[in-house]
């Protein structure tokens, strides 16, 4: 109750003077350029009010649960996506596209020497197993990445190669990316140097004993060896070990994988009454990791943009270009953002913006557009909106949107990017306690207001952000 009491104190009042015309590449400027602000405006309110998504999320989180990629689980998330936007008023279908599907199986690590006790740790998506009853083998431990890449070729034949390096906490995520090679790229580095497995310190900001999960990449031509992430306190507890002498782990993985699978992609649309071949595309991704629910990942985005959907598809009239949410399929494997720009390429052009919320569900701060757009009519529309909402609109152009839109944006469509606070998104991200308790409803609602805002405001106007003059320096 709280939480909605909380709701309505940061409903946006807005001055009208804050109401500026949406600019002259609008038919009409003024009167249209009002009515589209104000029904923004509007649609921002609607959005702190409703619980539509929050209910989508729930329901998707408990009655389905895990997502993960190319599993039943998934397609039964897909259809129930599917169901609840044809009710919403939206036009739906799914795009499928082919992947190997990875799975869990059992994974148990033991320290044996000096004394025995169990590390908690869990396999990254992609590992090859261990032979069913497991490997054991000594531990190196390197306390940086670095040091596993300076180590020389050969050093750790028949070893356990391990990295203890820490993740730096960021409110913008650029401590993952920053350390996001540990997780994709380890494996490889310590099987060239002759390693027979690779664990490493969770990327993650948490002191639980709980692992965080996630994909890597095996590099071409070099073996294939098992790979986990372990809890942070139990790298650390194999950091203080090693340090005093040789320490022996048992690792035991049974992952196993599956060739041929298929993941797919829910599309609903609002088709623009004027302009519908001109799209406003805004995702999120509906697979999730098998170890919670994946309600921060990505529960909540696709929640937000389902919702957004909704919000405009339930407008009196449709906006003049066409709104697309799509819920991609396998992020998390790495397949969405490929499948997603190689299926729509010929389609990329009509593309006028995409955006995607993959952060979880703390509030927006800031707002990125396209270069020179903030600078514009549209930006100062936009801008205009956003202060009763706490979010800043930076002068700095969006670089980046994320992994499923990230193919669009090489494809020359311009991007959007509305930036969560991400200070503790990676205490809990990947891990088993990724689950709807975590979801703050006003939270999410002032994430859906944002992002109903801007999707409406870029579809009803005539923006090309394609064509905007440079920001001054
Ligand atoms: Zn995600």
């Amino acid at each position: 109750m709280i939480a909605w009491a909380l709701r309505r104190t940061i409903v946006p009042i807005l001055v009208a003077g804050a109401i500026s015309a949406l600019g002259c590449s609008l038919a009409d400027a003024a009167d249209a350029a009002d009515t589209a602000a104000t029904v923004a405006e509007r649609l921002g309110h609607e959005a702190q009010m409703d619980d539509w998504g929050y209910k989508f999320l729930e329901t998707m989180t408990s009655e389905i649960g895990p997502r993960l990629a190319g599993t039943d689980a998934e397609v039964r998330a897909a259809k129930f996506a599917e169901a609840k936007l044809k009710a919403a008023g939206l036009d739906v279908h799914l795009e499928n596209f082919p992947m190997t599907v990875w799975e869990r199986g059992i994974e148990t690590a033991t320290i044996e020497k000096p004394a025995s006790q169990r590390l908690v740790l869990t396999a990254l998506g992609g590992s090859v197993a261990t032979p069913p009853a497991g490997i054991e083998a000594e531990v190196i431990v390197f306390r940086t990445y670095s040091a596993l890449l300076a180590a020389p070729l050969g050093s750790l034949v028949g070893k356990i190669a391990v990295v203890t390096e820490r993740m730096v906490r960021t409110q913008d995520g650029a401590g993952y990316g920053a350390a996001n090679r540990i997780r994709r790229a380890g494996a490889s580095e310590a099987a060239r140097r002759g390693a027979v497995a690779y664990l490493h310190r969770s990327l993650g900001t948490d002191s639980h004993r709980l692992a965080h999960t996630g994909a890597l990449d095996y590099a071409d031509g070099i073996l294939r060896i098992p790979a986990a992430a372990l809890a942070n306190p139990d790298a650390d507890q194999l950091e203080r070990l090693a340090a005093q002498g040789p320490v022996t782990i048992h690792l035991t993985l049974t992952p196993s994988e599956r060739e041929n699978g298929q993941s797919l992609t829910v599309v609903g649309e609002v088709k623009g009454r004027e302009k519908p071949d001109e799209i406003v595309l805004i995702g999120a991704h509906l697979d999730s990791w098998d170890l919670g629910t994946g309600a921060i990942d990505d529960g909540a985005g696709d929640a937000i943009v389902v919702e957004v959907g909704k919000l405009i598809a339930s407008l009196p009239q449709h906006p003049r270009r066409t709104v697309r949410i799509v819920l991609f399929g396998a992020e998390e494997m790495d397949y969405s953002g490929p499948a997603y720009t190689k299926a729509h390429i010929d389609d990329a052009a009509r593309i006028i913006v995409a955006g995607e919320t993959d952060f979880g569900a703390r509030p927006i701060y800031e707002a990125k557009l396209p270069a020179g757009a903030a600078a514009s009519s549209f930006g100062s529309v936009f801008g205009g909106l956003l202060p009763p909402f706490h979010v800043l609109l930076s002068r700095e152009p969006s670089r980046q949107g994320g992994a499923d839109v990230d193919g669009l944006m090489r494809a020359g469509v311009p991007i959007v990017s509305l930036q969560q606070d991400g200070l503790d998104y990676f205490d809990i991200h990947h891990t088993a306690d990724d689950t709807f308790d975590k979801i703050d409803p006003a939270q999410l609602a002032q994430n859906l207001a944002v992002w109903a805002m801007f999707t409406y405001l870029a579809a009803e106007s005539d923006i090309d952000f394609r064509r905007l003059p440079s920001p001054a320096p």
